[in-house]
């Protein structure tokens, strides 16, 4: 196990500028997530984590030990890929011993090292099967197989459910919890699918553009994200965003116009920062949003899109923004499109962020 600490990391490819200046710490045993838009730099920073690149500027530490330098070898990392890598002409035994043969580790400790991550994983039937006799799921179970038997002192693990089905993924994430839980080692996960992330990570680490928007717990983010940049990222259906302006307020509240025909009052912890005529954006989640009586409700539109998933329902209104407003509506919803539907906003589901895209204080 280990505690990993960056400092000014940076890398460039060329004038590709893939990751600038990450600072930060992963706590011994933690799960840390790296998530972030297609090309954000987190296979970089795993791979620069890994040793499998050169460190541009900074340092990385493993327990306190300056590992730049070293090689991926010698840092005591293995590392699960999305494309499982297996030798396909050896046994799920034999892909998982390779290492450990090639280390020169004595037949019977080899034997119990697999054996044993074969009991974890749940694949002692497997052991004599060839990867093409094996399912997807199952190839990834021998590959992070293969990484427990080396006993890491961190796991690396980038993408490595991309390829299987909704339903596998699922039960492949409740798995690689299971293992973490019983390994108790440091892991970091890359995944652009921040339901992965939510559901995965002790620690979320959002990057954006080769730099660190935010780090926290999966609910803290959720609650109170930095800036507009992660408040988007982070949920699902994706936050609405509205432009507003403060016509008034006070120690608690804001009241906003938004060019609707009542006013929407926001809870906020802090309003230092704000003033009448002030321009912000109001960041509403379609989940904390519900259709509701007309004469109660702040915002109203007609139904452009309507999404049914069976135990939920999707509602997309224009209501005279630029986007059209999803709310989150039951599944057996009533609802229909080119209705108008009017949309009550509750104080505390507000989320406001400045012109720079900062966030406001929320109330806890
Ligand atoms: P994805 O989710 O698509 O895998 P990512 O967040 O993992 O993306 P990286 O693969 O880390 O992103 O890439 C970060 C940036 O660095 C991108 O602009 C990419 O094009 C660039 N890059 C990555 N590897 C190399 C390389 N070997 N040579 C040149 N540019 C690279």
């Amino acid at each position: 196990m280990a505690a990993i600490s960056m400092q000014a990391v940076g890398k460039h490819f060329g004038k590709t500028e893939a990751i600038r200046n990450v600072g930060f710490d992963i706590r011994d045993g933690e799960f840390a997530v790296f998530v972030g838009p297609s090309g954000c730099g987190k296979s970089t920073l795993l791979r620069l984590i890994a040793g499998l690149e050169d460190v541009g500027t900074g340092t990385i530490a493993f327990d306190g030990r300056d590992v730049t330098e070293l090689a991926p070898a010698e840092r005591g990392v293995a590392m699960v890929f999305q494309s499982y890598a297996l030798y396909p002409h050896m046994s799920a035994y034999d892909n998982m011993a390779f290492g450990l043969k090639l280390a020169k580790t004595d037949k019977r400790n080899i034997d119990d090292r697999v054996r044993d991550a074969a009991r974890i994983l749940q694949i002692e039937p497997l052991l004599d099967r060839k990867p093409r006799e094996l399912s997807g799921g199952q190839r990834q179970r021998v590959a992070i197989g293969r990484a427990i038997v080396r006993q890491p002192r961190v796991f690396l693990f980038d993408e490595p459910l991309s390829n299987l089905d909704a339903a596998l993924r699922m039960q492949m994430r409740i798995e690689l919890k299971r293992l973490h839980r019983d390994l108790g080692t440091t892991m970091i996960y890359v995944t652009h699918d921040q339901v992965e992330a939510m559901t995965l990570a002790d620690r979320i680490v959002v990057l954006n553009a080769g730099a660190v928007e935010q780090i926290g717990a999966p609910l803290a983010l959720y609650h109170h994200p930095r800036n507009l940049f992660v408040a988007g990222f982070i949920g699902s259906p994706k936050m609405n965003f509205l432009a507003a302006t403060v016509t008034a307020c006070d120690a608690s509240q804001v009241t906003l116009d938004l060019g609707t025909r009542r006013p929407v009052i926001a809870a906020v912890a802090d309003t230092t920062r704000l003033r009448p005529g002030a321009k912000v954006t109001l960041g509403l989640r379609p989940e904390h949003l519900t259709d509701t009586l007309a004469d109660a409700a702040q915002l109203d539109g007609e139904v452009i899109a309507l999404e049914h998933l069976g135990s939920e329902s999707y509602v997309h209104l224009a209501c005279g923004h630029d986007e059209s407003l999803v709310i989150k509506s039951v599944g057996d919803t009533a609802i229909e499109v080119g209705q108008r539907v009017s949309v009550a906003v509750p104080p505390r589901a507000c989320y406001l962020f400045d012109e720079t895209g900062t966030a406001l204080l929320r109330p806890d």
